[in-house]
């Protein structure tokens, strides 16, 4: 008797680990079982193409990026100055209008023309940065991946990171879609070349800075047949900036506050990626990677508003550079925070009843060698009823160094690289963890109930505005 059960989106949600010697030395020494790993070809040579040969000996996947992603950096430098002092320039005219701006015609018509101008050149720059595409599909292929981030224009990624909005641009929404366009058939056409597809699927990165503009790539993305999709977020993580508004269609949504962009933005260009692809292919991308996405809440909700795609996939650098120069740690009890090592620490000096009690193979590693000194900890706060822990505190030489290894920064040395495996590895744990919970709400199509609780208890935790801001992102990704 076969048993019909009721067909249900069912996403597997990965994240794909940065190769690096010590992502490697976790999985091979069974402390991570990594999704598979990512490298760009311009990192894969030496001991970095050693790494790609033994990882993929063990069978791991092996994710081949397209390298672009380091060009934003000097062209960012480029114009960096002159965007800068236009930006300020907005700030004014927001300040005299009292909110953001929705269109050029709230900008002094100068301006609007000099971001024009701007947005120009950062576009000549971006196109002539990327390498051709025949010259990227031999440098990937070289690396015997199991999949490849395919071709891109990296003209919006630039003006994103640049603070060049469409907002600012006399630009029609049609010049977006026409970037998006040419990438989709600069794709098929990559593909055609590589031949057989199946062998190793291509991922082509679509780019959006809207809803709109994304749904926009949606559709043209559908229209070029294309089923394996990845795009940047990378850029819009990045984003500090604030909006108390977005456009659906030619709808305006109002926020009722100036809340981050971070948050309402990557959902929102999510949102509108799926809906322009549905509307055209009637299906869902088959496959889809979140390029640069890597903290766990912003997971959470991109899996959700994606829930109907079957393979989602996300990297970051962001979980290294938190743990090695950030000082953040990763916590998902009582909620999914980035937690300052500096504050965590006061808290353990302040309240006796607390202890750090991941159960991560990292933390308890860590600890065994290098335990929490509670009692010193206790000590220093009752003496000193300090209101904080400085990052001199933390070093060597200061009053908790001793007290919590793992918190610590130690100088270079075999402690510092010690601390950096246990809380790069205490990061991707958390990451990894909270992707296959996902993985498994999906399956018992309970996703939405788990996401929104993961989101409740972020808001219980976080500031007014940026408990309002992924409200924003769960009402968008709920949909
Ligand atoms: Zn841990």
């Amino acid at each position: 008797m076969v048993l019909l059960r009721e067909a249900r989106a069912m996403p597997k949600v990965t994240f794909v680990h940065n190769l690096k010697p010590d992502a490697v030395q976790a999985a091979v020494s069974g402390m991570s079982d990594p999704a598979g790993y990512l490298v760009a070809p311009g990192n894969a040579t030496g001991q970095g193409l050693e790494l790609t040969r033994f990882v993929r000996g063990l069978g791991f996947d092996l994710l081949v990026d397209n390298g672009n992603f380091a060009l934003l950096g000097p062209i960012g430098r480029q114009f960096g100055v002159e965007a800068r002092t236009l930006h300020e320039e907005v700030r004014t005219a927001e300040r005299a209008l009292g909110r953001t701006a929705r269109g050029p015609g709230d900008l002094p018509a100068d301006l609007s023309a000099r971001y024009g101008d701007l947005a120009d050149r950062v576009r000549r720059a971006a196109v002539d940065a990327v390498p051709a595409d025949a010259s990227l599909a031999l440098a990937q292929d070289a690396l015997d991946p199991t999949s490849v981030i395919g071709v891109e224009d990296l003209t919006m990624a630039c003006w994103l990171r640049l603070d060049v909005e469409p907002a600012y641009l006399r630009r029609p929404r049609r010049a977006y879609r026409r970037m998006n366009r040419s990438v989709a058939r600069r794709a098929v056409r990559a593909a055609a070349a590589r031949g057989d597809p199946a062998a190793v699927p291509t991922l082509p990165v679509a780019s959006a800075l809207s809803f709109n503009t994304a749904k926009d790539a949606g559709r043209e993305f559908a229209a070029a047949g294309l089923t394996s999709i990845s795009m940047g977020f990378g850029a819009y993580m990045a984003d500090d900036h604030f909006t108390d508004h977005l456009y659906r269609d030619r709808r305006r949504i109002d926020l009722g506050a100036n809340l981050p962009q971070r948050y309402t933005r990557t959902v929102a260009a999510a949102v509108g990626f799926w809906e322009g692809y549905d509307e055209v292919a009637h299906r869902p991308p088959a496959r889809f990677h979140f390029l640069g996405v890597g903290a766990p809440i912003m997971i959470a909700l991109l899996a959700l508003a994606a829930r109907r795609t079957p393979e989602l996939s996300f990297d970051a650098t962001s979980p290294i550079l938190d743990a090695t120069q950030g000082g953040t740690i990763y916590s998902d009890r009582p909620a999914h925070l980035k937690l300052r090592t500096r504050k965590v620490a006061h808290r353990l000096a302040r309240e006796p009843a607390l202890t750090w009690d991941c159960p991560c193979p990292f933390c308890t590693d860590f600890t065994g060698r290098s335990p929490f000194d509670y009692a010193r900890g206790h000590a220093w706060f009752a003496t000193t009823g300090a209101t904080d822990v400085t990052t001199a505190d933390l070093a060597p030489g200061g009053a908790l160094f001793e007290a919590y290894p793992l918190l610590s920064e130690p100088a270079a040395g075999e402690l510092r690289r010690e601390v950096s495996y246990a809380r790069v590895g205490h990061n991707h744990w958390i990451i990894d963890r909270l992707a296959r919970s996902l993985t498994r709400a999906s399956a018992r199509g309970t996703l939405p109930v788990r996401v929104t609780s993961i989101i409740r208890d972020y808001q219980a935790r976080t500031t007014p505005v940026f408990a309002r801001a992924v409200e924003v992102g769960l009402q968008l990704a709920a949909g």
